[in-house]
């Protein structure tokens, strides 16, 4: 058996792959593949309804935020938030918090005039800034949730007294959150959501309209909220696995109730980390990411032999970003505690060969 710590696309539930691939030969008894239907279908209809509802019942998104679902991944969204969100002659404030942040500050400056309240990259990323003020005329106030790559994380959502942008692409539906404190959130779907392909955008909607910038009708949210995500051919079959990876995790009881495996996942695997003199985190201890567990050896010389045995213990994915080395234990929501539990072993196994 196989356990699959990948940051991204990633492990999905095995329940979800083979009701996903039933589809792909013949849906919901229509004779047809999810792969020829019409995004116009009645049948494509429902699966598209049935996910808008499953995310604002999992995410209690309240009316007057809408939800829609594009495509070009959450870097199609670094460029569409300040042309949708920023007003010409404004400006909006962002948290530097690593490779993705920095992407997202990088498009926002082709749009307008953009403020780093703080920046982590002189410690590689390793920690979250506290101590930043949001400049009070800010359009808005973005940040990076989850910081993939640097396995650090935000989990309360800052007070800037601005209309708050979270890219939660790795830990949406992880953990519960108010969506009504945010003026927009957007995710990639490929961490945690689905498959690759399809972006999730929750936008309230009294934001937009108001830059005075025409915009190209594909990255304007206000035409795909009035089409309900149809303005243009959605990418079906990424909607249809999201949907039965969303009815997955209703039926395991919601975000409460993954919340609290999460929890339980990091804890062991930190706790691992952190008692194994063979290994060592590379996020400070108060920020450290449930989803992205990264660490390195203690011992440089050791990382090769241990990436052999783990992946002689079916572990794969377990190789750090070029950014950080080392490892990243990605454990996203279908990883399962006996996932975490093999990884584990493996390092206390690997501790024993190198006494
Ligand atoms: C993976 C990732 C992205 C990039 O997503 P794409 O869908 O590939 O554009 C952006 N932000 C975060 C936090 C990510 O983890």
């Amino acid at each position: 058996m196989k356990h699959n710590f990948g940051a991204g696309p990633c492990i999905l539930p095995q329940e979800v792959f083979q009701e996903a691939s039933q589809a792909v030969l013949d849906f919901n008894g229509t004779g047809l593949s999810i792969l020829e239907i019409s995004h116009r279908s009645k049948e494509f209809d429902a699966v598209i309804v049935e996910t808008e509802q499953l995310i604002r019942e999992l995410l209690s998104v309240p009316q007057g935020h809408a939800i829609l679902f594009l495509q070009g991944g959450a870097s199609t969204q670094f460029a569409m938030v300040p042309m949708n969100l920023l007003p010409e002659g404004g400006k909006a404030a962002y948290l530097d918090t690593g490779t993705w942040a920095s992407k997202a500050i990088k498009e926002a400056k082709k749009i307008g005039e953009v403020a780093v309240v703080a920046s982590s990259s002189d410690a590689n990323y390793n920690y979250i800034p506290k101590a930043y003020s949001v400049p009070s005329d800010a359009a808005y106030f973005h940040y990076t949730s989850n910081n993939t790559i640097y396995g650090t994380e935000i989990f309360e959502t800052p007070k800037t007294g601005v209309p708050i942008v979270a890219d939660m692409s790795s830990d949406i539906l992880s953990r519960n959150i108010n969506v009504a404190d945010f003026g927009l959130i957007y995710a990639g779907a490929q961490k945690n959501m689905g498959p690759a392909g399809v972006t999730l955008a929750i936008v309230k909607e009294e934001l937009l309209g108001k830059t005075g910038r025409t915009l190209p009708t594909i990255f304007d949210y206000q035409p795909h909220i009035a089409a309900k995500s149809l303005y243009n051919t959605p990418p079906v079959y990424s909607i249809y696995v999201s949907m039965l990876n969303l009815r997955w995790l209703k039926k395991k009881g919601g975000l409460d109730v993954i919340e609290q495996e999460n929890i339980i996942k990091a804890r062991t695997l930190y706790d691992e980390i952190e008692r194994n003199p063979l290994f060592k985190g590379t996020a400070v201890a108060e920020d450290r990411s449930r989803m992205n567990v990264t660490f390195v050896t203690e011992d440089k010389a050791h990382e090769a032999a241990f990436l052999e045995l783990a992946n002689a213990r079916g572990l794969i994915g377990l190789k750090g970003h070029r950014s950080v080395g080392g490892f990243r234990a990605s454990i996203y929501n279908a990883l399962s505690i006996t996932g975490v539990n093999a990884l584990v072993d493996a390092m206390q196994e690997f501790e024993e060969q190198h006494k």
